[in-house]
This record gives C-alpha cells, sequence and structure tokens, in this order.
C-alpha cells in the first residue's frame, strides 16, 4: 500500500510517500517557512533532491502543492496519513477520519493550538481534493491514554480539571509505541518494562509495561518533563505567578520564554542544539558542561520515577537524535544506573551511531539496553494501513 504521510508543523509541513509492502520511501520532503515570506520547498525521490523558493500562505497551500507534485510523478497514493500532536480525551487509538473525528480533532484543539487547527485545515484539504482517498489520523498522545489515573490525574479541584480537561497527556507516543514494537520483535520474551527515551530537540521518557504505557514525562503539554533543546521542562509551576507578579511578564511572554528560549539553549548560552553544545564542553566551556550534567541528570532522575512507575525495567531504549547519536548522553545516562544492574558495552555503545537497532549492554548486564532509531513515519503507515484496508 502506498502511505502518504503528512506531519504538519506550526510552520513547517514534513511529508513521505511510503510503500509499506516494501517498507520503503518512495519519496519525501518539507514545506518550510508557512506563513512567511520567503517559504522553502523540498522534494526528494530515487536520489534526486529539489529545493526551491516559493511562498506557502497557509498549510492548504502547502498540501496542495505536495499533492500536484506527487501525483504528477506518477506515484499512486491509497491513503494519507496524518500526525496530530494532540488528540485530547477523545482517542484512544489511531482513527479512519470521518466528520465526527476531524470535529473531535478541533474541538481539543485549544490544547495545542499551534498544531491542531493546521493540521486539521491538511485534513480538510485533502477530504475536498481527493474525497475518493481514506484519511486516518494518528495522535501523539493515544499511546499514553492507558495510563492509569494516578499517573494522568492533576492534583488540583475536580471543576477546573473536568471543565478544562486538565490531566497528563503526554507526546511522542508514536515514537514510543515504535520502540515498543522493535524492542519486542527483536527481544521476544525478555521484554516486559521498557524504558523509553525519546532524546531529541524535544525529549520525553515513557514507562511501558507490556505495551501499555504506565506513565510519561510530558504532561498536558510538551512543556514537561525533561530539560529539551528550548523547553524548561519541569519547574515549580509558581515560577509563572512569580514572573508575572514581580518581573512584569505576559502570559505570552512566559509561555515563550519557557518553550522557546530555555532548556540547553538557556544554559549553554550558545544553542540548542547538542553538537554544538558538545563543542563547547570539549573546549571547557563551563555553561556548556552545565547543560549537558543538567540534561544527563534530569532524564537520569525522572527515568527512575517512570522506573518506579513499573516496579522494575528489563530494557531501556534511546532514540532521536540524542539518543541515537551522542554514546557520551547514553554512556552518562547508563552509569546513573549500574546500581540497578545495567552494565553498558562501552565499543558497542560507541558502534551504535547510526547504525541501526543495536544492543549496547554488556553480556552480564540485568537490563538490555538498545539503540532503536524511530521511524514514526513507518508507525503511522502501518497504522493507515491497519484502519484504511
Ligand atoms: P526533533 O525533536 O526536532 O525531531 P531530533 O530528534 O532531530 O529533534 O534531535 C535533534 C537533536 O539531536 C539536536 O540537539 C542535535 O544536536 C542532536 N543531534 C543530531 N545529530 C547528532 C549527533 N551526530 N551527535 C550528537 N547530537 C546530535
Amino acid at each position: 500500500m502506498n502511505v502518504l504521510v503528512v506531519n504538519a508543523g506550526s510552520s513547517s509541513l514534513k511529508y513521505q510517500l511510503l510503500d509499506t509492502d516494501a517498507h520503503a520511501i518512495l519519496a519525501k520532503g518539507n514545506c518550510e517557512r508557512i506563513g512567511m515570506d520567503r517559504g522553502l520547498f523540498g522534494h526528494s525521490e530515487g536520489g534526486e533532491k529539489v529545493v526551491d523558493e516559493t511562498i506557502f500562505t497557509d498549510h492548504r497551500c502547502a498540501i496542495r502543492r505536495v499533492l500536484k507534485l506527487v501525483t504528477e510523478a506518477g506515484f499512486s497514493i491509497d491513503a494519507i496519513g496524518h500526525r496530530i500532536v494532540q488528540g485530547g480525551w477523545h482517542f484512544t487509538d489511531s482513527a479512519l477520519v470521518d466528520d465526527e473525528v476531524l470535529a473531535k480533532i478541533l474541538e481539543v484543539a485549544p490544547l495545542a493550538p499551534l498544531h491542531n487547527y493546521a493540521e486539521a485545515s491538511v485534513i480538510e484539504f485533502c477530504r475536498e481534493a481527493y474525497p475518493e482517498l481514506p484519511n486516518v489520523a494518528v495522535f501523539d498522545t493515544s499511546f499514553h491514554m492507558s495510563m492509569p489515573a494516578v499517573a494522568y490525574t492533576y492534583a488540583l479541584p475536580k471543576d477546573v480539571r473536568d471543565t478544562y480537561h486538565v490531566r497528563k497527556y503526554g507526546a511522542h507516543g508514536t515514537s514510543h509505541r515504535y520502540e515498543w514494537m522493535r524492542a519486542k520483535e527483536i527481544l521476544g520474551d525478555r521484554c516486559h518494562r521498557l524504558l523509553s527515551c525519546h532524546l531529541g530537540n524535544g525529549s520525553s521518557l515513557c514507562a511501558i509495561e507490556d505495551g501499555v504505557c504506565r506513565d510519561t514525562t510530558m504532561g498536558l503539554t510538551p512543556l514537561d518533563g525533561l530539560m529539551m533543546g528550548t523547553r524548561c521542562g519541569s519547574i515549580d509551576p509558581a515560577t509563572v505567578c512569580y514572573l508575572q507578579r514581580e518581573g512584569g511578564y505576559t502570559f505570552d511572554e512566559v509561555d515563550e520564554m519557557m518553550n522557546k528560549k530555555s532548556g540547553l539553549l538557556a544554559i549553554s548560552g550558545i544553542s540548542s542544539d547538542a553538537r554544538d553544545i558538545r563543542a563547547g564542553a570539549d573546549e571547557g566551556n563551563e555553561d556548556c558542561l552545565l547543560a549537558f550534567d543538567m540534561f544527563a541528570y534530569k532524564a537520569m532522575q525522572q527515568a527512575a520515577s517512570m522506573i518506579a512507575s513499573m516496579a522494575g525495567v528489563d530494557t531501556i531504549t534511546f532514540t532521536a537524535g540524542i539518543g541515537e547519536n551522542d554514546w557520551t548522553i547514553r554512556q552518562a545516562f547508563c552509569q546513573c544506573f549500574e546500581w540497578l544492574g545495567v552494565r553498558v558495552d562501552a565499543e558497542a555503545n560507541k558502534a551504535a551511531v547510526g547504525a541501526g537497532p543495536q544492543v549496547i549492554s554488556a553480556p552480564d548486564s540485568d537490563v538490555t539496553v538498545m539503540v532503536i532509531p524511530t521511524d514514526e513515519e513507518y508507525m503511522i503507515a502501518l497504522d493507515v494501513e491497519r484502519l484504511a484496508k
């Protein structure tokens, strides 16, 4: 089946055309700077890549261009899969889109306004322009809906929780689900309690017991949990009120500060990109060293709470930009869990960079540690195949 996977962000739209039978990418690309002057369109197929400057007035304009190009290039599309950031309280699984599903995506959009409205507009366009094609919505949150109430409930007044649907929703669910699927395929009966570490620009951990999410570090929004590229992660929530009251910051300024100007960027003082910070740390830059130490410390500490929520761990997987590529972070993280019997094979850990699924734990380790490069697009395509067939 040929599935077009669409991942619409606040100002971008990435796509991949996947042949699920051959597990092959037929074409892929990215529309950037949507809604701004000087947009960029990149498209590649069969090793050929084109990039041109263009203007995308909105997301509908971007998806129109993508669909036109893919069909004119002679590819057939059997179905379209849409990554949706927030499924709210409605979705425990991916869903074949009809009017009701679309209405629910819009109903929960206030929880992720920068994403859900854009994603819904892309679905609307696809349904209008290609009414014969099935559309499937795949939610970043649905995997986490299996969390128990003790994990997802916020200790706030009931009327506030009920009226505003305030609770932990988590994110990166498609990636964590992929990690579970691959770990289980590779390890079989040896894998029951998995700690999945998605460490990228956005980072989260997930405790998965026999395929069920027990807890995760992101919360109502992706701001919670680990320290990230530009997000502060968990801090005392009273900081928000204090900055507004004493610092004179507006709501928007605090929102922007905590999402876009904090994390690795704020502590290193130079960049949100782990590679730049690594270079700075190697030159002895104290702020860069602190940024890495804090990143690893907070990841270790929150990982311990994820492990506690499963009452144990037998498998740890690392994925995303930092998790797949930075062996030093993996080593620092795993050394913190030697008391749990985690033993990493130093050579295997260094060699695992960019080399597909790899076991990096030593033979005498009580916990299997792996690097499993995530593939959210493939996971989405599998859901589309399951629901659209
Ligand atoms: P996003 O959340 O935007 O999808 P990614 O998963 O692409 O993020 O991760 C981006 C992060 O991964 C950046 O901090 C980047 O520096 C880091 N990264 C990417 N490649 C490497 C590498 N070879 N070594 C260390 N860090 C890397």
